[in-house]
């Protein structure tokens, strides 16, 4: 018999109504012949709402504390869906992290899954439980209690998953699958039904708000397909999985990014070690750097620009200031009025022209790019931050049909 792994992110379990609905289908599940595994999150906000109430007694909270902390809200939704599976007739074994086998580095708030000892998880299958393991945590070759990061809990059911060699790992959210764009900018974006895990991945980095991309990485590297779905309508979904470049999409899906700042600086000498010398602080600072350009110097000296996520853009101008005045530069600027669009699409790699029709769609609404980055499957542009929206839903509509 097939075993399936099915994961509830906070939103579906937020409220004793909802865990209900998850019990129902959950059991539904069993009842089809099926051996089930369940992953929960914390109910709704839990999460943020302890992170607040650790950052109200000590500003830098040791983290040890702060994973035994946070590892209550995954139990508590265990322990209620567990009765609620109870209530309806059925048998079920609720397992903390460090219960189902899970163990982690000693990374305290974002450890990595090493080994899943699944001993305990296979002999509650074999009593005919269903079985419902926390998300996000696990245990340290310390024996302490960690988290995997925000978000944490996709990776818990991917890896659960791969562990069991199961029939399936299915995703449950609000959303009723992936998008070809954010519906709530474009009405015309429809469901993916089947992306790849290539894709998935560039769409996290790009700004969709889709899943952990850890927990992509992981089903990616390990052969793990699974479904996104919602939790609350019957069909739809989408399949994630290895997809041949062959048969992917020119452009599966457009995604906008508002959350980028700019820094640039102007008139810095062109002599080697100068880039070095700005990203190689900036990484020291632990700032990740996204789209860099440099212009062709004039008579020793250039322009270079680069992005980073508009929370790390103050420190990120403080260090470029400082060097700035190191290096001799004429001007430091930083510039949180920019958006970044990406067109993502693993057809992207045997169709050519992909990014002249993208800059003639985007010049046609009269919109100015400002910054351009390409890879394999992806092309980025920035934007004025004003233009963003229009820009996604112009590109959009060039390529989604
Ligand atoms: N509760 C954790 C969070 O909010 C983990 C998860 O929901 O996946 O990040
Ligand atoms: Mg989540």
């Amino acid at each position: 018999m097939g075993i399936i792994v099915q994961k509830y992110g906070g939103s579906s379990v937020a409220d004793i109504e909802k865990i209900k609905h998850v019990a129902e289908k959950v059991t539904n599940t069993q009842k089809k012949g099926n051996k089930v595994v369940v992953v929960v999150s914390a109910m709704g906000k839990t999460t943020d709402n302890l992170i607040n109430l650790a950052k109200q007694i000590h500003k830098n909270p040791p983290t040890r504390e702060m994973d035994l902390l946070l590892s209550t809200g995954e139990i508590v939704s265990v322990a209620l869906l567990c009765m609620a599976i109870e209530n309806l007739g059925f048998e079920a074994e609720g397992l903390p992290g460090f219960l189902a086998g899970i163990r982690t580095d000693n990374i305290h708030t974002k450890a990595r899954i090493r080994t899943i000892d699944t001993r305990r998880i296979l002999e509650e299958l074999k009593k005919d439980k269903i079985v419902v393991v926390a998300g996000f945590q696990g245990i340290s070759p310390e024996d302490n209690i960690t988290t995997l990061g925000r978000g944490g809990s996709d990776l818990t059911a991917i890896a659960i998953a791969g562990a069991l060699k199961a029939e399936i790992c299915e995703i449950y959210t609000d959303v009723p699958g992936v998008f070809t764009a954010d519906p709530n900018i474009v009405p015309e974006a429809r469901i993916i039904p089947v992306i790849s895990y290539k894709e998935m991945l560039e769409m996290a980095s790009a700004g969709a708000k889709v899943m952990q991309s850890r927990a992509v990485e992981f089903a990616q590297k390990y052969h793990i397909p699974f479904v996104v779905k919602s939790t609350f309508i019957e069909n739809g979904g989408t399949m994630v999985t290895e997809v041949d470049f062959k048969e992917g999409a020119v452009v599966s899906s457009v995604t906008l990014d508002e959350k980028q700042a700019k820094i640039t600086f102007f008139h810095v000498p062109d002599r080697p070690g100068v880039a070095a010398r700005i990203f190689g602080a900036l990484g020291e600072a632990n700032i990740n750097v996204d789209i860099i350009v440099q212009n062709v110097s004039t008579s020793g000296y250039t322009d270079l620009s680069f992005t980073v996520n508009i929370a790390e853009i103050e420190r990120a101008f403080e260090i470029s200031q400082n060097i700035g005045k190191e290096l001799g530069c004429k001007s430091v600027t930083s510039d949180n009025e920019i958006a970044k669009v990406t067109v993502i699409g693993l057809g992207m790699m045997n169709h050519p022209g992909v990014a002249a029709r993208m800059f003639s769609a985007l010049a046609r609404a009269g919109i100015n790019i400002e910054m351009i980055s390409t890879s394999e499957i992806k092309i980025s542009c920035i934007v004025r931050k004003k233009d963003g929206q229009k820009a996604l839903k112009t590109v959009h509509q060039e390529f989604i049909k």
